[in-house]
């Protein structure tokens, strides 16, 4: 396997993250073995996978001389604490531009943004969808006017920077599997803002194009990812063609690239659950000890089972799930679940 250059990063992740194969599950669906990488476990309190984007975005930011972290998500969006958390460490500031409505307690990843001592705008939702670049252009402004170089970070890192984090564990995720014996067959994850699953069908397109990549949406549509994939991918080859010896051009590798997005497992809509979703969750914690989140894995993970049982991958040996954090995000759903404590 040839090895990628890579452009500047900064270290936060703990890499590489596990690989492990969930045997009872497999049993269970008597379908391909089905493997998970555990980058929930990347670092930064459990920040999964947006510190690997960060890794390079930060780099990125770094370069330019900025000091300042400007990003956006909903109130609870991990995305926004993994940025707050990442600017602590490295002694930086963050700004997080949040989607409201803003629930009644500071709980999950709001508690953990301001723990990190980041600055907090709450937005109304309606407002924050209008008007998200005028939002950033004012505190943009802001910030310069106080002498501070700012540096905006587009919603998930998911842009032509941030396709390097999963563009990298594309490699480590081959490295790893190779040396347990196999190839897998496919990769998927969640999809929300799509940066993961662009890097992973980069990384399979130039290392091993025989891998299938599977981004399960958990919200917007099959064709909007199918874009958005392209659209990182593209301003990727835009921006660092220069770090290989012979890439296609954008529009010829954007061509090529077979991007694959499922969305029949969104439910209701973003962070909105249904029954077999909770069910997915809490029998693959007590069947395996991994935990999901109701917003992004669970939805993710219940589409891989349900794509195995109708047959997609009738003809696959190893699929590797990308385990992409979250769980913060489960404690909101506590309610739903059953409590089997039993008081004496
Ligand atoms: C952000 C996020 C995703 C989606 O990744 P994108 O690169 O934004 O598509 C998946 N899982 C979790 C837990 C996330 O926080």
């Amino acid at each position: 396997m040839q090895s990628l250059p890579l452009p500047p990063k900064v270290k936060l992740a703990n890499l590489p993250t596990p690989l492990r194969p969930l045997d009872r599950l497999t049993q269970q669906l008597g379908g391909p073995r089905i493997w998970i990488k555990q980058d929930e476990l990347t670092e930064l309190a459990l920040s999964g996978n947006k510190v690997r984007k960060l890794e390079f975005v930060i780099a990125d930011a770094l370069q330019q001389g900025c000091d300042t972290l400007i990003t956006c998500g909903g109130v609870q969006s991990n995305h926004c604490r993994a940025t707050a958390i990442a600017a602590a460490r490295m002694g930086l500031r963050a700004h997080l531009v949040l989607r409201g409505p803003m629930e009644g307690v500071q709980d999950g990843n709001l508690l953990l943004d301001n723990l990190a001592g980041a600055e907090i705008s709450v937005y109304d939702g309606h407002y924050f969808v209008a008007n998200l670049e005028a939002i950033f252009e004012h505190w943009k402004t802001k910030y310069l006017e106080q002498g501070n170089q700012p540096y905006v970070i587009p919603m998930g890192a998911s842009n032509g920077v941030g396709v390097w984090g999963y563009l990298s564990a594309t490699e480590e995720i081959l490295q790893q599997a190779s040396a347990f014996g196999f190839t897998p067959d496919a990769l998927v994850c969640a999809t929300g803002s799509g940066g993961t699953q662009a890097g992973l069908t980069l990384g399979c397109h130039l290392l091993n194009p025989t891998i299938e990549v599977h981004g399960i949406a958990v919200c917007d549509s099959a064709a909007y990812f199918n874009a958005k994939t392209k659209t990182d991918v593209s301003e990727w080859a835009q921006r660092y063609s220069n770090l290989f010896d012979q890439l296609p051009s954008p529009e010829d590798l954007t061509a090529e690239l077979s991007v694959s997005s499922i969305d029949r497992y969104i439910g209701p809509g973003y962070a909105q659950g249904y029954p077999e979703l909770f069910e997915t969750i809490s029998s693959l914690a007590s069947l395996e000890g991994v935990f999901l989140d109701p917003v992004y894995t669970g939805k993710a993970f219940y589409g891989l089972i349900q794509e195995i049982k109708q047959g997609r991958f009738a003809n696959a040996e190893n699929i590797v799930f990308v385990h992409t954090g979250g769980i913060f995000g489960l404690y909101p759903y506590r309610n739903i679940f059953e409590n089997r404590a039993i008081k004496y």
